[in-house]
């Protein structure tokens, strides 16, 4: 099943804006570069908003048909496990299988011996084209790395299965993710995660791990940037070695969960892919909803008071909202304006400071935030809210295409050499 060695996966919360986020991705191809895109969903996100898979399947399907997209196109199941995958099955094609709540978890006796054997031919002084230095590998990481992830990898052999014998012949690319977790994974670590998963059969496509440094939702990176560098080009090597070593498929590739809006280090990954002619697959993490209310509040009259009526909801519902993100968001609830404030912007105020600008004096990345996990709000507006974004599909729509093409896919896949 091809995937491009360079893919996005594109959220769409109310799945209204798919053929204006397939437009970035033609844009991309009239540059001469195909991406495939990636329509994801997790399973939380379809419980708030009262969606099911299929709809996402739908909303893919039509933008591809609306736009004559004839490149390769996804619909992901993401981050799913046993317990969610089932109402995925036939309406996705990625399956992004999390098994992060297994790491930890002890393996069998069996399976830690069987794990040593088979990974023994690599200990010592392992050379990893494009490490500056060999890897020493002794039987005191292998079983480090056992104890930690090999009962995570299981378990997801179990829901790799599951989906085998669901799709009944029909392909998937599986991903397996370990983004959600407390620590990140080193790329020693990441060496033998992907042994695991080779021996366990999987036939990984892409692979998430936790970086260094904090991926907030809708801001950009917190942390070292020089730390991630060097993590993310290891990684790349380590995943090239590992599909050689493995039995894994050859175009294996990592992926970046929460990477929207990580704009300060786009030029880093960028440099990164094109030195070791790597692939790489993005995950935008939702924040197209975010260009819907800016293009409502661009638009005015309704569709302005719609945008504050969602922020001043979302800040009264503040502990509420934010509860189910409070590893991934971080709000200062001081710099957070009054409504009455609010209610005095114009749709350009209030635009200027939601859009993810940070040379722009009025960008507030604490309003910004509230109003990425506010959607919830919008959802229980019902169709007030979808017919306003219907009314709006020009602003609205443009703001959702120039933020997926301008600001993500330039810098990171095309290089900042290359502005429209
Ligand atoms: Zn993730």
């Amino acid at each position: 099943m091809r995937l491009e060695k360079y893919s996005l996966g594109i959220g769409d919360r109310f799945g209204l804006q798919g053929t204006h986020q397939l437009r970035a991705f033609r844009m991309a191809a009239e540059k001469g570069l195909q991406i495939s895109p990636v329509w994801n969903k997790s399973n939380r996100e379809h419980a708030i908003i009262g969606t099911h898979p299929s709809d996402t399947r739908a909303e893919a399907d039509e933008a591809v048909r609306d736009l004559g997209w004839r490149g390769a196109y996804f619909v992901d199941a993401d981050h799913i496990g046993a317990a969610t995958v089932e109402r995925f099955i036939d309406s996705s094609d990625f399956f992004t299988i999390d098994v992060a709540e297994f790491i930890g978890t002890p393996a069998s006796g069996d399976a830690v011996r069987t794990f040593l054997g088979a990974m023994a031919p690599l200990t010592g002084a392992i050379v990893v084209p494009g490490l500056d230095e060999p890897m020493n590998v002794d039987e005191s990481l292998l079983r480090a790395v056992a104890a930690k992830y090999l009962n995570a990898v299981k378990e997801a052999g179990r829901v790799y299965r599951m989906i085998l014998s669901g799709r009944r012949g029909k392909e998937f690319i599986p991903e397996v993710s370990l983004d959600e977790s407390d620590a990140p994974q080193s790329p020693e670590e990441l060496l033998f995660i992907l042994g695991a998963i080779g021996a366990e059969g999987i036939p990984v496509r892409t692979i998430a791990p936790k970086f260094t440094g904090s991926f907030l939702k809708g801001i950009d990176y917190v942390g070292d940037r020089g730390a991630f560098a060097r993590e993310f080009e290891q990684d790349l090597a380590v995943v090239a070695f590992a599909a050689g070593s493995f039995h894994l498929p050859g175009d294996l590739k990592l992926s970046v969960h929460t990477g929207s809006d990580k704009f300060s280090l786009y030029p880093l990954m960028h440099r990164a892919i094109r030195r070791f002619d790597a692939g790489l697959h993005l995950k935008t993490a939702g924040t197209t909803w975010l260009e819907e209310v800016i293009g409502l509040a661009e638009a005015g009259g309704e569709g302005l008071r719609a945008a504050k009526e969602i922020y001043t909801l979302s800040l009264g519902r503040f502990d509420e909202l934010c509860g189910p993100y409070l590893q991934v968001i971080s709000i200062d609830r001081s710099k957070l304006p009054s409504p009455a404030e609010v209610a005095t912007w114009s749709g350009d105020v209030f635009a200027g400071a939601l859009r993810h600008d940070p040379v722009h004096p009025g960008f507030n990345p604490n309003f910004r935030q509230l109003i990425h996990v506010g959607y919830k709000v919008a959802a229980e507006m019902g169709h007030r809210f979808t017919d306003l974004l219907r009314h709006n599909a020009v602003p609205v729509g443009r703001n959702v295409t120039y933020n997926l093409y301008h600001r993500h896919i330039v810098p990171l896949f095309l290089g900042a050499g290359n502005p429209d």
